[in-house]
């Protein structure tokens, strides 16, 4: 059913009847620890997993429940675990496919919290990561071992707005008998949906356009349901015996569900990376109006680029919306309803120029998050990329020049208007 309907009734309606105890038509919050068991019998038939239904709300609540049911729809996924936060989804996605020794293949554009993430803090579970350009087919092919066990990529990525070509990695992982999983919090399933090019898992940071409005911290992971987790023995968590639940297989036992009901049997049950039901309602509500923010940050995203573009005061503009980008037309073929709202910009005027632009800005607030209905500016180099060298800070797309717009959803004439007077004081 919910796979015939559009996506603007599924980003109001997926998960969401009206509450069977009491008729309440928006979801409620189920600010409850805990559910009362009809009997003993049925106390030992959930804990056994022989039953599906709410036992503690580290791992299903009945709101988030609604919201995981919404985010599975609209990503066309077979289901979905949420959890506190986009970095929870990243780990409570590796979490099933790794163990010790193994590795898993990233982009290089990524998040600068991811490519930390998989840097160092991973390595503390014995996991690591090769970063290497997905552009390149061959270097993608090369860094493939046999200790790999996925690929990961952000569908538009964090901060120049670049766009991956989903479809042909996604055939390189099949042919690696790996899945890939695919961070798509930059573009959300109005822009892009992952599964349908090929992604076997998807991860988002709820916390930014999902929700919408700067108000919740949140993460989901999304599982298409069809990768085949028996196919090798590289998988052993979902494909073999599991020791916790009596030797249950949780492939053989749940099929298209079995890495939803491991992320949340054993992943939320044992890493406790819980999104609490408050901020799973207002997610709930800010996605009811994913369809109508995302062509209006789309629409802002590109005038403001394509002004910034045309300054004498500005040296460049990574959006990939622009003719100018080596991404155009990538993103003209896979992401035609837009490449997002989250660009870098370099200033003429370096280092300085870049810090006195980021303090005159009124309309834009300088702050550390993105995909808010508020238009937001960081600059790299002087908060969240502080600590690295001058090179490093080149490679990672945030050079002492450069400035990181996430295009809100206010008069576009406005914002325009707001860059052009920073401007004008920055180089003064
Ligand atoms: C913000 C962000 C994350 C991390 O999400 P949190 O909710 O802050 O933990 C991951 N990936 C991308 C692309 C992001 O922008």
């Amino acid at each position: 059913m919910a796979d015939k309907q559009g996506f603007d009734t599924m980003a109001i309606h997926a998960g969401a009847a009206a509450d069977p105890a009491t008729g309440a038509r928006q979801v409620p919050i189920y600010q409850t620890t805990a559910y009362a068991f009809r009997d003993a019998e049925h106390a030992a038939r959930l804990f056994n997993l022989q039953e599906v239904g709410y036992i503690y709300s580290r791992l299903t609540n009945p709101t988030v429940a609604a919201l995981q049911s919404r985010v599975a729809a609209l990503e066309g996924g077979a289901g979905a675990i949420c959890c506190s936060s986009g970095h929870a989804a990243q780990i409570l996605a590796l979490f099933p496919l790794m163990g010790p020794g193994r590795n898993i293949v990233a982009s290089t554009r990524l998040y600068g919290g991811t490519v930390t993430q998989f840097s160092h803090t991973i390595k503390r579970f014995g996991w690591s990561a090769k970063f290497v350009d997905l552009d390149d087919p061959e270097a993608l092919k090369a860094a493939i071992d046999e200790d790999t066990r996925a690929i990961f990529c952000e569908s538009i990525s964090n901060p120049g707005g670049y766009v991956t070509d989903i479809p042909a990695v996604a055939k390189l992982a099949d042919a690696a008998g790996i899945p890939l999983i695919v961070d798509n919090t930059l573009a959300t399933p109005y822009l892009c949906r992952p599964i349908e090019m090929g992604a076997s898992l998807v991860v988002h940071s709820l916390t930014k356009f999902m929700t919408g409005n700067g108000t919740v911290t949140g993460g989901a992971v999304i599982d298409s349901g069809t990768f085949d987790w028996s196919a090798s023995d590289k998988f052993p968590s979902l494909s073999a015996p599991e020791p916790a639940y009596h030797g249950l297989k949780f492939h053989e036992t749940f099929g298209a569900l079995a890495f939803t009901f491991h992320g949340i049997a054993i992943g939320l049950r044992d890493l406790g990376m819980t999104m609490n039901p408050q901020g799973a309602h207002y997610t709930l509500m800010g996605i009811e109006t994913l369809g109508l923010r995302m062509p209006r940050h789309v629409d802002n995203a590109q005038k403001v680029a394509e002004w910034l573009e045309q300054d004498p005061r500005v040296e460049s503009v990574t959006y990939a919306g622009l003719a100018s980008s080596p991404w155009n037309a990538t993103a003209r073929r896979l992401y035609p309803k837009g490449a997002g709202s989250l660009f870098t910009f370099s200033i003429k005027g370096g280092y300085e120029a870049a810090v006195k632009l980021v303090d005159a800005l009124e309309l834009f607030s300088h702050v550390a998050n993105l995909g808010d209905a508020r238009s937001l500016v960081i600059h790299s180099a002087s908060t969240t990329h502080r600590q690295l060298t001058e090179e490093q800070q080149r490679a990672a797309g945030a050079a002492p020049e450069v400035v990181r717009l996430s295009v809100g959803i206010e008069t576009a004439e406005d914002l325009i208007a707001d860059l052009d007077q920073a401007l004008a004081k920055a180089t003064a």
